[in-house]
């Protein structure tokens, strides 16, 4: 670094104080999000009370419990000044106002600054005189200019007219998309996508006869709204409506996934309606068997239970509240101790002891689990180096490895560091990597295992059979053991055929060379089995349950 670099970033950091120190003068929440990907770069201290540590979080996904941008938020439209938008917020569980300002934050970002006015009963006036603002900006360009049909502030008042003055009727609101809609723009250009979207506005013209009940959301995103008696009336009109949208002259498929959301509950808000259409929508995707998706309220305490878990795990991870428990794994030939799993587990400071299946899905989703996964390794890596300086013989430790180190690349180099840090041999740790990963991208995964290999690590396939992948893994992968996952040992061996099966998996992982470990293994029968059909290691709560180091330092080893 020169002299320059050295002062620019001494000024860069002096800078960041004097700006944080003013957006933490006032006692309202702030926040600072990146223009182009909605990433939240900075959070004032109320801003964190509020919602928790949500730095690089996306900002739909913690403020509006959104999966995508919402198609209303101010930051999809305005260039420059201030906007102020009132939203119910699901977090706070109440109306909140938000005020967006285009600013230009450090190393020249392009950024709306975002401040929440949480207190509302001193404002009211001020709120019905913005509210009365927003009416009439809106007014003004009621309809969508590429395909004619209303836009969402209009969808949004004859939605709300027409529920709040018919409440003998019941009513429903539908949100629906493309199925890879960026990908036909790409493939077939931004004419041909502006077609397909034209063709959905003249299919809702054509299925509501007259009617103005429908709208262009936002991008490739529409919606309508309906009375209806029975859920089957909906799913008639999204069937007819789908069918005209697929008939066209098109030179690619359209295929659309629908949201419905049933407006009981007249206090929320419209726009609340159609988010909540939306999410169901996002759960109808992929799914070919499925083209709709009722909201449930499920999703809705999902998404919040999931918001709560995020508040706390950052503070967890430096409060060590992440504990290492170790399951050993036993030889079936003398039943000696060859080894144990490092399995994680929550010692959260109100909800007590929380197992890995609550939060571990959902850090792989957030990103969350890259960090707890290097801790958890860095704890083996003590573990290990501990067991060497109390002059044990230690046990080789196997990990697991999330799909997310794969992705990010960077696991020789953290996994080198730890082995470094603390001194220890690479094959005393054996990475479990979860069968269903070798689906995704085989070759990088194998160029990147065979890299760990050559260090030294150990490589097990875990959750061995439990997809259809199987036979293919063993004969393209360099793998040293497979695991046969529980469910397919319980599963198989209810059956004769079954026993055949597995033993003729186990038969062809030997002749391959590679070892063979059985989790799950829970009666005497497991144990008897497997030892009949040439299995070396025994995994599972017939032997010992998954339990803390101190515990586990009670074996003679
Ligand atoms: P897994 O890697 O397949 O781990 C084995 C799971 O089976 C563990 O559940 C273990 O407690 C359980 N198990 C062991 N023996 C028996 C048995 O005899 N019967 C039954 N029914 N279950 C048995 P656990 O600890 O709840 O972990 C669940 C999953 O969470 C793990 O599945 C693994 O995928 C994930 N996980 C746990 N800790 C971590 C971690 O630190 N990092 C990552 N990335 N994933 C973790
Ligand atoms: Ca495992
Ligand atoms: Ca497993």
């Amino acid at each position: 670094m020169t002299l320059s670099d050295s002062v620019s970033e001494l000024n860069k950091e002096s800078g960041f104080n004097i700006v944080d120190s003013i957006l933490n003068a006032g006692d309202n929440a702030t926040v600072v999000v990146d223009k182009e990907t909605f990433e939240i770069l900075y959070q004032n201290r109320i801003a964190k009370e509020l919602f928790g540590e949500k730095l690089s979080f996306v900002c739909h996904e913690v403020f509006c419990t959104s999966e995508i941008p919402c198609f209303d938020c101010p930051m999809n439209t305005m260039s420059e000044g201030s906007e102020t938008r009132i939203r119910y917020n699901d977090t706070l569980d109440r109306l909140v106002k938000w005020e967006f300002t285009r600013i230009n934050w450090f190393n020249n970002k392009d950024v709306y600054l975002i401040t929440l006015y949480d207190n509302l009963s001193r404002q009211i006036p001020m709120i019905k005189e913005d509210l009365l603002n927003i009416h009439n900006t809106e007014q003004k360009n009621e309809m969508d200019s590429l395909t004619g049909i209303p836009n969402y502030a209009k969808f949004y008042s004859s939605a709300e007219r027409s529920i709040i003055n018919n409440p003998d009727k019941s009513y429903a609101i539908v949100v629906f998309d493309i199925d890879k809609f960026k990908t036909i723009n790409d493939l077939y250009g931004m004419t041909e996508g502006d077609a397909a979207l034209k063709h959905i506005a003249e299919s809702l013209k054509n299925v509501f006869e007259g009617l103005e009940n429908y709208s262009r959301m936002h991008s490739d995103m529409f919606a309508f709204y309906m009375p209806y008696t029975k859920k089957g009336d909906i799913i008639k009109v999204i069937e007819k409506l789908r069918k005209k949208v697929e008939t066209n002259d098109l030179e690619f498929h359209i295929n659309t996934s629908y949201g419905i959301f049933l407006a009981q509950d007249l206090s929320v808000p419209i726009n609340l309606m159609c988010d909540r259409a939306m999410i169901a929508s996002r759960t109808a995707k992929g799914n070919v068997l499925k083209f709709c998706a009722f909201y449930d309220e499920q999703f809705r305490e999902d998404m919040l239970k999931a918001n709560e878990i995020e508040k706390d795990m950052h503070q967890s991870l430096e409060n060590n509240d992440f504990k290492m428990y170790l399951q050993p794994k036993y030889r079936l030939s003398d039943g000696g101790l060859c080894g144990a799993e490092v399995l994680c587990r929550w010692l959260h400071p109100k909800k007590g002891l929380i197992p890995p299946m609550e939060f571990i899905p959902l850090f792989e989703k957030n990103g969350f689990i890259l960090k707890l996964d290097e801790y958890m390794w860095e704890q083996a890596c003590k573990t290990l180096r501990e067991w060497i300086d109390e002059g044990r013989t230690p046990v080789p430790l196997s990990v697991n490895i999330s799909r997310y180190h794969i992705q990010h690349n960077d696991l020789e180099k953290v996994l080198l560091n730890l082995v470094n840090k603390y001194g220890i041999s690479t094959d005393l740790l054996t990475l479990e990597i979860t069968e269903s990963l070798f689906l995704d991208k085989p070759e990088e995964l194998n160029r990147e295992l065979i890299k760990l290999q050559k260090l030294g690590f150990k490589l097990e396939v875990d959750d061995f059979g439990a997809g259809f992948s199987s036979l293919n893994i063993i004969r393209n992968i360099t793998v040293d053991t497979i695991k046969i996952d529980r469910e397919f040992l319980d599963s198989e061996m209810a059956s004769d055929k079954g026993k055949i099966v597995i033993n003729h998996t186990i038969d062809m992982a030997k002749d391959l060379r590679l070892q063979v470990i059985a989790e799950g293994v829970e009666t005497k029968e497991h144990v008897d089995f497997l030892k009949s059909s040439r299995c070396d290691i025994a995994q599972g709560y017939y032997f010992a349950k998954p339990m803390p180091l101190s515990e586990f330092n009670k074996f003679s080893f």
